[in-house]
This record gives structure tokens, sequence and C-alpha cells, in this order.
């Protein structure tokens, strides 16, 4: 038994072989359940601050795996961001908008609208898409090199109607890890 687990893409297995009738979906359902079980086990656990800190990070992994597995880090900015956008359509994420962009200053605001993790939820009086914050900053770390910071100023949980996340790059480094 291994103290730690790192995760590889390879981990999430062959869906072809493995559900040759039920397929690579599921429903937002089952997938809340499992995200805001784990947000309950863990902030009981670690407290909430901690367990937030925790899905950021783990949103963040998921975004670089995803833009290294997913994505075509090859394109330009645009062509980019067009990519990421329609594969969150077509994965059934959300619907991904760029409100405003400074790409010489690398800062973005962008909504999501139809959040996978949000939309639809009772209004808790604060934003939930923890997750979502290291995902997206994820992403553009490992496209640029360098490091983001996404932070999610509405959502569905605060009772707005989209997602809306304010993104900026915290530091510069060298190239992607
Ligand atoms: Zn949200």
């Amino acid at each position: 038994m291994h103290d730690i687990y790192d995760f590889k893409w390879q981990d999430l297995g062959d869906l072809s072989e493995g559900r040759p009738n039920l397929g690579t979906e599921t429903s937002v359902l089952v997938y809340r359940l499992m995200q805001y079980t784990f947000k309950d086990v863990f902030s009981k656990e670690l407290g909430k601050q901690k367990t937030v800190e925790l899905f950021v990070r783990a949103g963040n992994l998921a975004g670089q795996e995803f833009c290294r597995n997913v994505l075509d880090t090859s394109l330009p900015f645009s062509e980019f961001i067009a990519d990421l956008k329609q594969k969150l359509i077509s994965l059934k994420v959300g619907v991904l908008m760029i409100e405003e962009a400074d790409e010489k200053k690398l800062q973005f605001v962008l909504t999501v609208s139809e959040d996978l993790d949000c939309s639809g939820l009772p209004i808790f009086g604060e934003s939930v898409c923890d997750y979502d914050e290291g995902f997206i900053a994820g992403i553009l770390e490992e496209y640029t090199g360098k490091k983001f910071k996404a932070k999610e100023i509405d959502c569905w949980a605060t009772g707005d109607r989209t997602c809306r996340f304010e993104v900026k790059v915290i530091e510069s480094s060298n190239g992607p890890s």
C-alpha cells in the first residue's frame, strides 16, 4: 500500500472496454452527489477553509491534466480558447464565455453558464465553485507556463444565473512543469 497517490490520466481507465453498454456518460446528480458529500466529510474532518483549499488544488491538477491530455496547447490563444469552449460543451461541463481579456497582462473575466458544479443549486450566499477556480487556473497554467489565480465573483449559489471568474497571472515561472 502506497502512502500517497499520484494521479495519472491513464487512471481514468478504458471506458470503451469497461463500460461497453453504459458508455462514457453519467448524470449530473451523481457527479454532484460525490462532490458535495466529499465537501461534507472533508469539512468535518479538516474545516471548511482547508477543504476549499484542497478543492482548488484538486481542480488545478485536473485543469493541468485536462489541458495536457485533451487540449491542443500549440494553438494560438484565441483558437485555444475556442477549442476549450467547444470541449467544455461536448463534455457537458458548462458554457464558457470570455467577457474581458487582456492578453498582455494575462487578466481575464470569464463566465461559465449551466455550470456542472452549481447551476440550479439553492442559494448558499457564497460561491461554491472552488474546484472550477482551480480547474480554470490549471488549464491556463499548463498553457502559458505561468501561475494563475481564478476567483469566482458570481455563482448560482450567490443568486446569480451564471458563474463569473476573475482570472489573473500571479507570478512567472520557467515554463510548464
Ligand atoms: Zn458557481
